[in-house]
């Protein structure tokens, strides 16, 4: 595998692969790598001819210094890793290298940024649209891709594709989970064994939010959610919503209601915080 520090180095190697036609897969990360991560890297391996992976903990996403600073940093292992599974390119840019000024540009994606992670995490879409945007005009990948785990990411990133005509495909993958149905994280390092046992919960309440999807009204739903995981005790709910899942729009609503809902959750457990999220498709259209 090759690693390159600078964009040109990087941009000069790309340029070779893109002129002797071969298809270049991107898969953008904030690297502590874990099976979620390298699900992207098999699904690109097998879709394009040269797989870059790029690990870059981006501080302009950080609404939180803390959060920034306890975020996991385990470049060699995440090196050997993605050498395990054929990444053919890792790319490892300094901060001053993808901000080599400070940047003032302001991207506003409507409604997006008012619900759920746009709510409770402010500025953090921004920072996301713009290294992202860097990252594509660096790169210039054929394909690029990215977890369902971070949903509301993936309608951000959508809408960034459709309105600068970034010319490449998104592809959106599933949600890896351990064992005992907790989605992969970088942050689950943060949490000990009987912590993630207890994080585990939440994936649990999104099963039980979907079992009741039928039957329930929105409000009943919220409650119980809420009630099972003050149940469960060391949870600290910060919202569950019912969505549209592709637009994100919030469901207040199910009567009527026809087609793929989303069901999202973040909470905190032991101060770190988690989101999690189940898609049920075609809701009220099978009979
Ligand atoms: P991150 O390093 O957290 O920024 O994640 C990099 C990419 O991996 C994003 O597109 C995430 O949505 C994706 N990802 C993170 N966790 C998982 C998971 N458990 N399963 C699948 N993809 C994931």
């Amino acid at each position: 595998m090759l690693q390159f520090q600078e964009i040109s180095a990087l941009q000069n190697f790309l340029w070779q692969k893109r002129k002797a036609d071969k298809k270049i897969g991107f898969v953008p990360t904030m690297g502590a790598l874990h099976e979620g991560h390298l699900s992207l890297i098999r699904l690109s391996k097998q879709e394009n001819d040269v797989t870059v992976c790029s690990v870059f903990v981006n501080p302009t996403q950080f609404n939180n210094a803390e959060d920034l600073a306890k975020y996991p940093r385990t470049l060699e292992k995440d090196a050997q890793m993605l050498e395990s599974v054929g990444c053919d390119v890792l790319f490892i840019p300094e901060v001053a290298t993808m901000y080599p000024e400070k940047t003032t540009l302001q991207f506003h994606f409507g409604h997006l940024e008012n619900v759920m992670e746009g709510k409770f995490r402010k500025g953090h879409f921004n920072g996301v649209a713009l290294v992202v945007s860097k990252l594509f005009h660096i790169v210039q990948p054929h394909k690029a891709y990215f977890g369902q785990k971070d949903l509301q990411q993936f309608a951000i990133i959508r809408t960034l594709v459709q309105d600068l005509m970034f010319p490449l495909e998104l592809v959106r993958c599933p949600i890896v989970r351990e064992a005992n149905g907790l989605a992969m994280s970088s942050r689950n390092q943060r949490l000990n064994r009987q912590e993630q046992e207890i994080a585990s919960y939440l994936y649990k309440a999104l099963q039980k939010a979907e079992s009741m999807l039928e039957s329930h009204s929105v409000k009943q739903i919220q409650k119980a959610v809420k009630e099972y995981l003050l149940h469960i005790g060391g949870i600290e709910l910060e919202y569950f919503e019912v969505a549209e899942a592709n637009t994100l729009q919030i469901i207040e609503d199910l009567s009527g209601f026809r087609g793929d809902v989303a069901l999202c959750i973040a909470a905190y457990v032991s101060g770190v915080r988690l989101i999690d999220n189940l898609i049920v498709e075609k809701f009220g259209m099978l009979n």
